[in-house]
This record gives C-alpha cells, sequence and structure tokens, in this order.
C-alpha cells in the first residue's frame, strides 16, 4: 500500500468526531490513549457493511451470509498482516485487550501452571495485565512476581534478571505504558524470558498504535490489541498468538462456531481460531477494525510515530514553562503519551478545567 505525504491538517480532517465546538470551543481531544476517535472511513466501511452485507458468519448459504463471512474473515486477514502474523489463523477477535489476556490466562495459564511456578508482570501493567494473572495465581498457587519501576517509569532490568529463573512460565509485560509513555525494551526482556523457558504475552493496547509492530520480529508468544484505541471500534480486539500455543490450548467459552461436532455423549472443538470465538461474533467491528488498520497504513504508521513524536516533544517543551507542572513518567525511549500533575491542584479539577477549553 502507498504511504500518502504526511499532512497533519488533513489527517485531521478525516475525524468528523473533532469538526465539533465543545463549550463554545473548537474540539482539541487529548483523551486518545484512553479511547480515539474514528476517521470517516472507519465510520463508512462499519455503516457499509451494516446497510448492505449483515447476516451471520459461516452458517449461511445464502448471499448475506457470504458476504458478511468474507467481510469477516477479510478482516482478520488484514489484522494478521498487520501484526506480522504467520497466518489469519493466528489471530483471534476478542471485545478488546482485556478479554484476549483473560482468554491465556483461563486457557493456556490455568493448563499450564502448577504450584512451584511463577508469572512475571511489572509495575507498569494497566489493571487489565495484572488482576487475570492474580486469578490464575490463586487458582494455581502460582507465584505472582512483580519487577518494579524507576521514578522515571522506567523498568528495572536488573531486577527483572533476577526475578527470571526456570520457575516462570509466563512473563506478561506491557509494550507501551498507558500512563507514562514508556516504551519497554520488549525485544530484549523477550529473548530473556525465552532463554529461561517463559512464554512472553505483550499487552500491545498502547504498542500497536505507536508505530509498526511485528509479531514475528519481536519474538513474543502472545500479543493483544484493542480496536478503540487503533481508531477503531469499541468491542472488538485481537489475541495474537503462536499457531502451536493456539492448537494446544484449551476452549474458554463453549456455544456455536467453536465446535467441530456435538452430541449429548460428547463434544469436540474445532481448530483454532474458531476454538475460540465461541457464539456470534463482533463482526461488523471486525470490518471497522480492518478499516482502522488500512487507515493507518494509507498514512503510514512510521510517519504517524514521527509526527507524535515531534507532537510530545512540543507539549513537554510548553507544559515545562508551567510552574509547579510536574511530569509523571520521563523515560528516555517514550511514546507520545503525556502525564503530569500540578502543585495544590486535584487532577480532577484540571481535567474539569482543560474541558472548558
Ligand atoms: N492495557 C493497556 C496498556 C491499556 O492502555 C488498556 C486500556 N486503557 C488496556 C490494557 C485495556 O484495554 P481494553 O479496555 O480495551 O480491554
Amino acid at each position: 500500500m502507498s504511504v500518502r505525504p504526511f499532512d497533519a491538517e488533513a489527517l485531521r480532517g478525516e475525524f468528523p468526531g473533532l469538526a465539533q465546538q465543545v463549550m463554545d470551543q473548537d474540539l482539541v481531544y487529548l483523551d486518545s490513549a484512553a479511547s480515539a476517535q474514528q476517521p470517516q472511513r472507519v465510520i463508512d466501511a462499519v455503516g457499509g457493511y451494516m446497510t448492505r452485507d449483515h447476516a451471520n458468519v459461516h452458517r449461511g448459504v445464502h448471499t448475506l451470509s457470504r458476504r458478511a463471512t468474507e467481510a469477516y474473515e477479510g478482516a482478520r486477514a488484514t489484522a494478521a498482516t498487520f501484526l506480522g502474523a504467520a497466518a489469519p489463523s493466528e489471530v483471534v477477535f476478542t471485545r478488546g485487550t482485556t478479554e484476549a489476556i483473560n482468554l491465556v490466562a483461563q486457557t493456556w495459564a490455568l493448563e499450564n501452571l502448577e504450584p512451584e511456578d511463577a508469572i512475571l508482570v511489572t509495575e507498569l501493567e494497566h489493571h487489565s495485565n495484572l488482576v487475570p494473572w492474580q486469578m490464575v495465581a490463586q487458582r494455581t498457587g502460582a507465584e505472582l512476581r512483580v519487577v518494579p519501576i524507576d521514578d522515571r517509569g522506567v523498568l528495572d532490568q536488573d531486577v527483572y534478571e533476577a526475578l527470571l529463573n526456570p520457575l516462570v512460565k509466563l512473563v506478561a509485560v506491557g509494550h507501551v505504558s498507558n500512563v507514562f509513555g514508556t516504551v519497554n525494551p520488549i525485544g530484549e526482556m523477550i529473548e530473556k524470558a525465552h532463554r529461561v523457558g517463559a512464554k512472553v504475552l505483550v499487552d500491545g493496547a498502547q504498542g500497536a498504535v505507536h508505530g509498526t509492530v511485528d509479531v514475528g520480529d519481536l519474538g513474543c508468544d502472545f500479543y493483544t490489541l484493542s480496536g478503540h484505541k487503533l481508531y477503531g471500534p469499541t468491542g472488538i480486539g485481537v489475541l495474537w498468538a503462536r499457531a502451536e500455543l493456539l492448537e494446544e490450548m484449551p476452549p474458554w467459552h463453549g456455544g456455536g462456531e467453536m465446535i467441530r461436532e456435538v452430541s449429548f455423549d460428547g463434544t469436540t472443538y474445532a481448530d483454532p481460531p474458531a476454538r475460540f470465538e465461541a457464539g456470534t461474533p463482533n463482526i461488523s467491528g471486525a470490518v471497522g477494525l480492518a478499516a482502522a488498520m488500512d487507515w493507518m497504513e494509507g498514512w503510514g504508521r512510521e510517519e504517524m510515530a514521527r509526527h507524535e513524536s515531534d507532537l510530545l516533544e512540543y507539549g513537554v517543551e510548553r507544559l515545562a514553562e508551567i510552574d509547579g507542572l510536574r511530569f509523571v513518567g520521563t523515560a528516555p525511549d517514550r511514546a507520545a503519551i503525556l502525564s503530569f500533575v500540578v502543585d495544590g491542584c486535584h487532577a480532577q479539577d484540571v481535567g474539569t478545567l482543560l474541558d472548558r477549553h
């Protein structure tokens, strides 16, 4: 796909949500790390699917069901290319990152962890990449180890290495911190984890947004993302996992689509990814997510990341002029996520005040 010359004004113009006034001022939206606005192309793709092609997938023989299946499976192929997956079958559609991590926790982890084993997480993790592992630790008796951060929001790699030993069966780490913007050195961390035989799950909810991701190059075992942070719809996300791991994993939810044969005497399960997609999936969400991925590729993910990096530098420079403002997160390698506190002001009040402007 050819990449358009980068023009930030033109890019902004593609977001209808940004062309409005809030509190009598042109909208400036600074909450994309929580949920990004969506470009017209995504809205049109979802609308087009809803208008012409909607039916259930994988089962009907009629034209609309065929079209819906093609759109849904086409979205899977797009997501596979976006992530550098070896095959579309390595892509499982989920509701988002939270569900993707819970899927791995409730299947792979419950199957593979024993009381003497350990799961390694970090102080940087979003609750979605912590609580599922606490639940697994509780169920299996495995130990939860936590890698600390320093006051810049950088992981202590010495402690990471010290905590890594053959008892660690899984490292669950964020690619990019949603609070500090820290870009973790996950390539090196994955290599070290593999040396002791641990699998690595990368929470890519933020990482997939800021620059290119190639799961083959990274060498991780699981990677997750959420559509709504990637300029796509809510309620859709991806669990990518290595084919051989998906093959071994037992199903999680039972229901339609995930079976091979079903009878009252017993049921056999479908191959991945269908084994993990019980029930009617979020078809329009997948269509929207694929449109968002195509849209990002059209602008160029590297070009977007470069612009974001310029914006971060500008933001840091201007905010540093404010007396009493302190940045939360000052890692040398940072994505365009900026947190700060202001002396004597509650964060809620700062947020309310900024909303008025
Ligand atoms: N991990 C990170 C790093 C995140 O930023 C988020 C969303 N804030 C999540 C996980 C959870 O994503 P979702 O709510 O889309 O499941």
